[in-house]
């Protein structure tokens, strides 16, 4: 038979190696171990030395060198390997389905790790059992035989081979050793190239595994790497039957699938969801040598839906729970984050069939329809309740009635600090397909008038409230908010001032309500809900006892999506930072807490600055002042048109002076004393409208000046 010599492995000696993904390259033995029939090798890799342990059978299949010509009968007593094992090649090798990527990407509440691709950990950790190996026929002397005798690992060394008698000499007997030889010669070279028929198939398919990828695909090898990873998972997704927990607050996440663009484009999926809690995000890097290699990011939250996942589901375990809680009272919210084009309209408002969205299919449906449910349940009918929605939009800082051609609304807050939106019309609805008319009525005023390209919808907050009253009183409110798109700091600061308020706004509100989810967790005393008008609004909603939230934060899968992506996880990971040890995490798998990323967003930091290098001190502080002359410029406005608002109201009052001296008759005693009090007023509300004007002319200088210095440090990295 043919057998590997395994006198010829010697420590130093250079072998062949075939990786899992079908790579071959040298590597030098480090030791041999007879008992498992394996042999330690190393090499070097871009500097790092790499090392991991090859069977026999890999060795000899791909170092046929090694093995012996050709099998000689068995009489040779040269071919004994003076203290060999001969391995050989039908042994059963088993691979145990120990798998450690992803029990090391599982590590972490955001761990990183990094997996290059010659050197998956599937390839390392390899284990290889042998079972009973076929050896040859134990020594007998004086008795010829060919009987295999089947041995365990163990008590095959030293086997010698069989040896001829010394007396062997009859022609007749060499006659029939000869046919028999012949014969046997024939069968071994049959079963030989059976044999290599087979190992080729088995390279080929293995080589074919990990090679079939379409390398037309721009960044293949980094498609090729993850699909590598993804074999070695074993996903487990939750199921409508699963059991949900209760959370005060809940985090969540959804990955969509990739849309036909990104597919158009032939972009990687760079997301994976292995379990029902956790999200990999294998990051695309290049090492200084250009070489590409994958940097897998680990996260977990309270649930993660991946691309198969329906609006159902989702909805199931993140805002269901909520809707009883309003029945007892509760001030629920829920948000859909996620940067534009993620999928919170699809989530928040239905799915999209074409152009139009299936308004019954999407979370503020299932939540209406289950507020009526309840509604007619025996322990919920006493109350009397009656059931209104609102539906309103929040843009650049501003509020605008979806159910009443958008006006314009204001917000005013009561010595109490109770806020109040004024005018904002409130409907009763007394079944689901009324709040489906809302919601349709709602979605088309908020997308109307607008183009593609300048679609202010993705920069806004639309925010549909189902609002309990029992007697006119506030009972209960679940706020529903399809938050306007996270924006990268680096957007921000370009574009026209427009665009930049919008970002700057967008960026403010999502920071604070960031700010106010945690003041709810910690139940901190105070909440930072004057940051942002959506925080501003949504108040009473992150104060008290009572008050639940979930937020749904969604993924693009895209590779070009990759930075929005981990900002994303990160502002979802600071809005609940999961205990790593508060769940068991699915497999046993324990999760270990990283503190890299506590330096990123703390509290009041800007989100801004996640993109950019920390390093650039310029750069931080134009941000700095770019993020501070923007929230000037958002109040002073506010003021400003307040201030103008009063110089308005005195319009009348003139008109009336003036009207006055038309009387025939008229007092001139009191005209000149109602002109110079007129006067008097007017000129402290111009005075007043003057000084805001020209503060905000100020703060939009230096709101011009600072973005155009960010512009310009940027442009050398763009
Ligand atoms: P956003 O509101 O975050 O800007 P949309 O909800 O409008 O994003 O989604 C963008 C596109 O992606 C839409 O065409 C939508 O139909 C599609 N989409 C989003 N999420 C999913 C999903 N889970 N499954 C299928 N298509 C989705
Ligand atoms: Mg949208």
């Amino acid at each position: 038979m043919e057998q590997l010599v395994v006198s010829r492995l010697v420590y130093g000696l250079n072998i062949k190696i075939m990786r899992s993904n079908g790579v071959v390259h040298s590597a030098s033995i480090t030791s041999i171990n007879q008992d498992r029939s394996s042999v330690h090798v190393e090499w070097k890799e871009a500097d790092t030395g790499k090392a991991k342990e090859v069977s026999f059978i890999d060795v000899a299949t791909m170092n046929p060198e090694l093995l012996e010509a050709s099998y000689d009968p068995p009489s040779v007593k040269e071919n004994m390997p003076p203290q060999g094992i001969m391995a050989s090649q039908n042994q059963k090798r088993k691979t145990l389905s120990r798998i450690p990527a992803p029990k090391e990407a599982l590590r972490g509440r955001s761990t990183r790790m990094t997996a290059i691709p010659e050197t998956l950990p599937a390839d390392n950790e390899m284990e290889v059992e042998m079972s009973q190996i076929a050896v040859q026929p134990i020594p007998n002397p004086g008795v010829r035989t060919r009987s295999t005798k089947l041995s365990s690992i163990g008590e095959h060394r030293l086997l010698p081979r069989v040896t001829e008698s010394a007396d062997d000499s009859t022609s007749n007997t060499k006659n029939g050793q000869a046919r028999r030889k012949s014969n046997i010669v024939k069968e071994m070279e049959k079963m030989k190239s059976k044999r290599e028929e087979k190992r080729a198939q088995n390279t080929q398919l293995r080589t074919k595994r990990v090679q079939d990828y379409d390398t037309s695909v721009p960044n293949w090898e980094f498609g090729k790497m993850i699909k590598e990873f993804r074999a070695t998972l074993d996903c487990q997704r939750l199921s409508m039957t699963d059991l949900g927990e209760e959370h005060r607050i809940c985090v969540c996440i959804r990955k969509r699938p990739l849309n036909k663009q990104e597919l158009g484009k032939k972009e990687i999926d760079i997301i994976s969801i292995p379990s029902k809690s956790v999200v990999l995000v294998h990051e695309p890097k290049l090492k200084v040598d250009l070489t590409k290699y994958l940097e897998n990011q680990a996260f977990r939250f309270d649930y993660s839906f991946d691309e198969s996942a329906s609006n159902d589901i989702v909805y199931r375990f993140s805002a269901r729970p909520l809707v009883q809680s309003v029945f007892e009272g509760a001030k629920a919210t829920c948000f859909a984050y996620g940067q534009t084009g993620s999928g919170k309209t699809h989530t928040m408002g239905g799915d999209f069939l074409g152009k139009s969205q299936n308004v019954t299919k999407g979370i503020y449906a299932f939540a209406s329809r289950d507020v009526f449910l309840l509604l007619s349940q025996p322990r919920y009918k006493d109350l009397d309740l009656q059931v209104f929605a609102t539906f309103f939009e929040i843009y650049n800082g501003k509020v605008f009635d979806l159910l009443n051609k958008k006006a314009k609304l204001r917000v005013l807050e009561d010595a109490k600090q109770q806020v109040q939106v004024v005018g904002l019309v409130e409907n009763e609805v007394t079944c689901e397909e009324d709040v489906f008319k809302m919601i349709e009525i709602g979605s088309a005023c908020r997308t109307s008038g607008q183009t593609f390209a300048n679609s202010s919808s993705s920069r806004s907050h639309a925010c549909l409230q189902i609002i309990l009253r029992r007697k006119g009183k506030l009972h209960g409110k679940f706020s529903l908010v399809d938050l306007a798109g996270n924006e990268r700091g680096a957007d921000t600061a370009s574009a026209d001032r427009i665009t930049r308020m919008e970002g700057a706004e967008i960026n403010r509100s999502l920071l604070a309500l960031k700010e106010c989810i945690r003041a709810l967790g910690q139940n901190k005393a105070h909440t930072p809900f004057r940051e942002s008008k959506l925080t501003q609004i949504l108040r009473d909603s992150f104060i008290g006892e009572n008050s639940r939230t979930c937020m749904i934060a969604m993924l693009s899968p895209g590779f070009n999506s990759c930075e929005y992506t981990l900002n994303t996880l990160r502002y979802a990971d600071r809005v609940k930072e999961l205990s790593p040890h508060s769940t068991e995490p699915a497999d046993n798998q324990q999760m270990e807490m990283e503190n890299e990323d506590e330096s990123q967003s703390s509290l009041g930091e800007s989100e801004c600055q996640d993109n950019l290098s920390l390093k650039d001190e310029e750069l931080s502080s134009h941000m700095n002042s770019f993020q501070a002359a923007m929230s000037r410029i958002g109040e002073l406005e506010e003021k400003t048109v307040e201030e103008l608002r009063d110089v308005v109201q005195k319009g009348p009052e003139w008109s009336n002076l003036l009207q006055m001296t038309e009387q025939p008759d008229y007092d001139m005693e009191s005209f000149v004393t109602r002109a110079e009090h007129l006067l008097q007023e007017s000129s402290k509300v111009l005075i007043a409208f003057s000084e805001s004007v020209s503060s905000l002319r100020e703060a939009m200088q230096t709101e011009e000046q600072a973005s155009k210095q960010i512009c310009k440090k940027m442009k050398p990295n763009k």
